[in-house]
Order: C-alpha cells, then structure tokens, then sequence
C-alpha cells in the first residue's frame, strides 16, 4: 500500500506530494488526513497523508512512512476539502491550513511530556532583605533583573529560563513544584433566567427562518449570551453540534462559566492558555463525538464536529477573528464556508459590527436582527470632557470632573474602570539634556519603561535592558521617562485616592488562570479602581462599577489604519458597556483634546446609525471597505535598498498585469520602517473581484527573490 503525502521542506516551496510506502505494522492504523513523519532527503519531515492507494510502480524504489502522529486523530474529507480552498484563496501552501486545524502537538511528539502535568512557581524569600541583596549584587544585571520581577509577582520558574537557579540554590528565590490540573479550570454560572420578551422574539426570529446568515446586533447588555444558549439548546434537540467564537477564551470567563453552567461537559473549551496535553485531551473529546458543542477562540472553527447545526460568533467585530501570520484566515469566512457545507446557520453577534458587516446587514445578506434594550433598562450617562482646558490648569492625566467622579464613587463604595490603552510606566524616554530618545535596538520604535522589571522593554520584539537614567549619549543623569503607560496610572491612583488599585493589562495576566483570578478579585470588591487596556472592555459584569474613565483615546484614534475610527467607536462603547448594567446609574467620562471628534460625539449618543452613516460616506470617498476590499503586500529585506528595490519591481510588475479595475498603491515604507531588524514596504491593492488578482499574486508569490521577504495578505 502506498501514501500519497503532502509535505513541506521549504517555506515556499506550494504543495508537494510524495508517494511512501506503508509499512505492515501501520497498515491497520494509517488514515487519509493523518499527520504523519516521512523521510525526506537526509531528514525527516511532516506531512498529511492525502490518499491511500495500490498503484505500486515496481521501477520505483519508495521509501516507508517512519511513523503517525496519533493514528486517531485525522482530518476529515470536510476540512481537507476546507484546507484547499484555505490555500487558494489565501494564497498559501496548503499544509499550514493543515497545520493550523489539529492541535500543535500530537502523540507522538507529546510522548514526552504528554504526561508532564507539574508546574513550578518561584517567589522571593521573604526572610531575606532584597533591597539589600540587589544593592550588594548590582553588578549581576540578570539577577537583579529577576529579583526586580519577582518583587511584584510569583511567577513560573519556566518564564526565568535556567538563569535562575543559581538565586534558588543560593536561598535568595524559593520554589514550589506543584502539579497542574488537567481538567480545564473554569468557573460555573447555573443561574436560572427568565428570557425577555425582546430575547424570545430574536430567538424565534432566527429559528423560524430559513435564512443561514445572521447579525444578532444587540447594544451590550442586550442579553446575546442568553440568546446563544437558546439556539444551542434547540441544536442539541435536533441532535447536532454548534461551534461558539469567542475573541478570546480569558478575556470572557463569564460567558464561558454561563456555558458550562448550562450545558456542562457536553462544551469543549479551546483556550489559548491550555496546555498542550489539555488541548489534547479537550481534542480526543471531540474526535469520539463526546461532546455537542465547542467553545474557543479563532482557531476552534476547525472542530472536527460532525453534522454541525449552529456556528455563533460573539463579538464578531473582533480584530482576533483574522490570524496575522500564515494562513492569515479569516474564521469568519471560514465559518460561512463550513455553515454553506452542513447547511447550517451562522450568526455573527455584536453591538459594534464592523461596518461591512452592518452594510451586508443592511442590504439583505444577512438577516439583520435587533436587540434594542439593555436587560437592566439603563443607559450610561456620558461626559466629554476637553483636556485642552484642563492642561491649562495643569491637569494632564485625570480631570477635575474625572477626579470629582472618581471620588464620589469611592465614598458611595462603589467601584471605578479606567481604560487606558497603553500598558507600562511610561511610554517615552528621552534624554533632557541631548534630547536623545530610547530606541529598540531591533525595530524602530521607542522603548517603554516597566517599573515592575525595572527595565526598558519593546513591545514588539521583546527586546529588554535594564533601565539607568544615565543618558547613552551625552552621560548626563537625565533621562526623563514621558508619556502615560498603565503602570504608572497605577501608582499614582493608588497615591492619590489612597485606594487599592487592580491592574489588568498583557504584563499582569501572562500566568495561567491569571485573568480569572483578576476578574474575581475585582468582582469580591477587594479593589475599589480596576486600570487596564483594551482587554478590560470586553465580557465583563461587574455589578458594583458605577464610573468608566477612559484616559486617552486619542492615542487609538490616530493609530494610522483605516479602521482606527471604527476601533476607537468599538472600544469606547464597548467599555462603556461595562457599567449600567445592573441597578446601579453607570456614568462615563472621555478625556479628549479632540471633542469634537464623531467618534466621540456618536459614542456619547449611543448612535451607532449615524457613526456609521459618517464613517461609510469617508469609506467611500477613500475607496476602503466595505467598497473595496484591501490587499497589502509587505515586502521586507535586511537590506534597506533591496527591499526598496524589490517593492518598485513589484509595483510595476502588479501595474503591468492588472487592469485599471484594480488600484494600486505604493510602495510606501510601512509605519513601522524596522522591525525585528526588518525594513518594511507597502504596497496596497484596492479590488472588488479577486479571481484575475489571485492568478497575478500566485506568480508574484512563486517568484523567489533571494534575501526579501514577500508577504501577501488578502483581505484585510
Ligand atoms: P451582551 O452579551 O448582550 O452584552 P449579556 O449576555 O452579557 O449581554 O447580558 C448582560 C447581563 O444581563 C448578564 O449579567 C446576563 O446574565 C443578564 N441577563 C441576560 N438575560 C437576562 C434575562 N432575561 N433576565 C435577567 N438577566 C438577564
Ligand atoms: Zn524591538
């Protein structure tokens, strides 16, 4: 017997398939859509077995299948049939749509530590005066480094590398090994709720329809979650399956534990924090048909479920629903692909869809459903306040009103959100003297300063050093650290209001469980002020918050993207959302420089109708979508010239071969010149038909150009 089997061995290199032999002891097991380990050449790589059959050709010497990565685990005609379509419609090798649909590891790669379920934490050694060790150690920079982590948080041994068990032996960190539990931590919600007249009509609606496309658009606190569960129950009547898309896993635990108090073990759940023995196990659930429903973030649309009746895509607005790196899919077109092949339906729910999405809404392809009301009948108040005002009076991080709010809310022993979307203490170094300024060594992007770790950190290649105010350039002892980061909000909260403060952003919430843990400390009322970034603007309910601040939003505004407008209206009414929902009045508070800014004055109306008028009338003028859909190419090379070189070519190669339906713009060097010690180009193709430019960037994308990277990403 033989196996056709797909494998890779270059990164261009598109869908090379190999014929091996099976040997006698994998007959029985091997299955079409297995991942499998073949040789190749003098190494051995992966691959998927794509078919299996007898043609043997005797003049040819085969060599054998080495071995199969968990003989039960396979992909189905359906997602095979999916992965192609992935491949050509994204123009990527078709098995990194294979790679993305089964978990990373698999048994055979998992033998060795499928079973590992141990964790180790380390902490400080209270008995010993820290300050007084780093004083003493200051030239050790990697200990003093840790040490600086450690004062702040536990942490997990694994996050330090080896390079901290010279301060375990030493006593200096203490450790605890304790054992992991596999069972998907998540809490329950088995609350009994009487549907609203409002929610009964929507879910009617959707069932007694034949429709397979649905907005639910429901202002927050609508209700959505109970809407879901509805049509899920009537899912399991009909004894089918449905997927649930959630952005992301942690930053919704409260959905999740309304799901789990509803439909129990019958719910697998994808986090993005499980292991890679726990997505195993939650995996094999699925493949024997133990469960009805999954829940997951954006990967979790390839559940191997079969006869799929439902598929919900909660906050369909959501930026995490498209993967940035290969196969840059959309799962919400992947979802309408696999609702087209089991006949099922798909609603997509939002109370801020995207503009192409409330267009194809309001045109009929899908079928726009409404939930008007809030459950708990109120509506936050909302105030704009100008910051050009209050920086004359000095005032440049909370305003008076902001102030006066906050304070009332304390005393009444209520309970205050912040948002501010940058994480860190502050977001700006720069020398006072010289004027130099802090760079990444690696991108060209200022370094932002975290106190937690004591060290100048860049948020998109990690780079860290430790923080001196010594100024590099002219030595002076003044570097002046500017600009607002979460951190810093923090400390000085905590000052001022004499209040403790709960921070929630990347930095504090890199631990497993940490967001659930956060969540529920802030919920039992142990913090009176919660600060975050735009993961606090989402899936919360929290009954005691009766004030939502929002510091600096200009910053997303003028993020320059297209979409910068639409994201700015979503976060801001989205974490406004986050109070009123109960009994308690909400009142909100923008700080802006910019008030008169439609953003801001839609926000405050509620009037997503008419932000939308606004933005789509802009949309049109620019040519954007949802008129045109976007493709962006990026084109990076270590070497400045030859990437500017191969853009120009590029251009002119794309000019050559399109007609003028399509418009193409640039190269432009991309907002973010060096990355990762990358230069970056862009270029732009604005396009309403995609079958002539698929055939034009397949070319483009088989070309080698030796030292540059071409990076093609459709629909954007
Ligand atoms: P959305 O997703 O639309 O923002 P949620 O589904 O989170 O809203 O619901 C908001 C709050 O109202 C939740 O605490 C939820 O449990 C509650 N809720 C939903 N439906 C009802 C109902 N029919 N009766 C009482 N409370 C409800
Ligand atoms: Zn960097």
């Amino acid at each position: 017997m033989i196996a056709s089997v797909l494998i890779q061995y270059s990164v261009k290199s598109l869908n090379k398939v190999f014929d091996y032999l099976i040997p006698d002891n994998l007959k029985d097991s091997i299955k079409v859509g297995n991942k499998v380990i073949v040789p190749f050449g003098s190494s051995k790589v992966e691959g998927f077995v794509l078919n299996i059959h007898n043609n043997l050709d005797e003049s040819l010497d085969y060599r054998e299948v080495i071995e199969i990565q968990e003989s039960d685990f396979y992909l189905n005609d359906e997602l095979l049939k999916l992965g192609k379509y992935m491949s050509n419609s994204l123009l990527c090798n078709l098995i990194s749509c294979y790679q993305v649909m089964l978990p990373k590891a698999l048994k055979a790669s998992l033998k060795t530590n499928i079973n590992r379920k141990y964790e180790t934490k380390v902490y400080l050694n209270k008995e010993i005066d820290i300050d007084k060790y780093i004083e003493e150690h200051k030239r050790n920079k990697k200990e003093i480094e840790i040490l600086n982590i450690l004062k702040e948080k536990e942490c997990l041994k694994k996050e330090f590398g080896s390079s901290i068990n010279r301060l375990i032996e030493k006593n200096i960190v203490l450790s605890e090994t304790y054992e992991i539990n596999r069972e998907v931590q998540s809490d329950e919600d088995t609350r009994n709720i009487r549907l609203t007249s409002m929610q009964e009509s929507a879910i009617k609606e959707i069932l007694n329809s034949k429709d397979s496309k649905y907005l639910l658009y429901g202002v927050t606190g609508s209700g959505k979650t109970e809407v879901y569960i509805e049509l899920l129950k009537n899912v399991l009547k009909e004894n089918k399956t449905g997927i649930v898309l959630v952005p992301e896993i942690s930053l919704t635990p409260q959905i999740v534990a309304r799901f789990k108090g509803v439909f129990g073990d019958k719910i697998a759940v994808f986090h993005s924090s499980l292991s890679e023995g726990e997505k195993y196990d939650e995996y094999r659930r699925i493949m024997n048909n133990e469960v009805s429903f999954v829940v997951g973030a954006r990967s979790a649309i390839f559940a191997p479920l079969k006869n799929i009746g439902l598929i919900i895509i909660d906050e369909c607005q959501s930026s995490t629903y498209k993967q940035e790196s290969t196969p840059k899919y959309n799962s919400i077109d992947i979802a309408f692909k696999r609702g087209e092949y089991h006949n099922s339906k798909v609603v997509l729910g939002s109370a801020t869809p995207l503009l192409e999405q409330y267009a194809r809404a309001k045109k009929g392809v899908f079928h726009l459903i409404k939930l008007g009301n809030r459950i708990s009948g109120r509506f936050p108040s909302f105030e704009i306040v100008d910051m050009n005002k209050e920086s004359k009076k000095h005032n440049y991080i909370i305003s008076e009103k902001l102030d006066l709010e906050i304070s009332g809310s304390l005393s009444r022993k209520e309970q205050v959100i912040l948002l501010l979307n940058r994480r860190g203490y502050s977001t700006f170094l720069s020398c006072s003297n010289c004027g130099y300024v802090y760079k990444c060594p690696n991108c060209d992007i200022s370094l932002i300063y975290h106190k937690s770790s004591n060290s100048y950190s860049c948020h998109y290649c990690g780079y860290r050093v430790t923080s001196s105010s010594i100024c590099p350039k002219c030595h002076e002892n003044a570097i002046k650290d500017l600009g607002l980061g979460t951190e810093k909000l923090e400390s000085i909260l905590e000052k001022k209001y004499n209040t403790k403060v709960l921070r929630m952003d990347a930095d504090t919430t890199s631990t497993k469980n940490a967001h659930r843990k956060l969540i529920n400390e802030f919920s039992s009322g142990k913090y009176s002020i919660l600060v975050g970034t735009q993961m606090i603007s989402k899936g919360l309910n929290f009954e005691n918050v009766s004030l939502v601040g929002i510091i600096n939003p200009d910053a997303s505004l003028s993020i320059p993207d297209f979409r910068s407008s639409e994201r700015t209206y979503e976060l801001l009414s989205q974490t406004a959302g986050r109070v009123g929902r109960f009994d308690l009045p909400g009142k909100v508070i923008i700080q802006t420089y910019n008030p008169n800014n439609y953003v801001y004055q839609n926000v405050i109306k509620n009037d997503f109708d008419s932000f939308f008028n606004y933005e789509m009338n802009i949309r049109h003028k620019l040519m954007y979508p949802p008129y045109f859909y976007i493709c962006s190419i990026l084109i990076s090379s270590s070497s400045f010239e030859q990437a500017s070189k191969e853009s120009i070519k590029i251009k002119d190669y794309l000019d050559k071969k399109l007609d003028s339906s399509y418009i193409v713009l640039g190269p432009s060097v991309s907002s973010i010149v060096k990355l990762n010690n990358k230069y970056r180009f862009n270029i732009m193709i604005k396009y309403k038909d995609d079958t002539k430019l698929l055939c034009v960037l397949k070319e483009l994308n088989d070309m080698n150009v030796k030292d540059v990277n071409i990076d093609i990403n459709m629909n954007i």
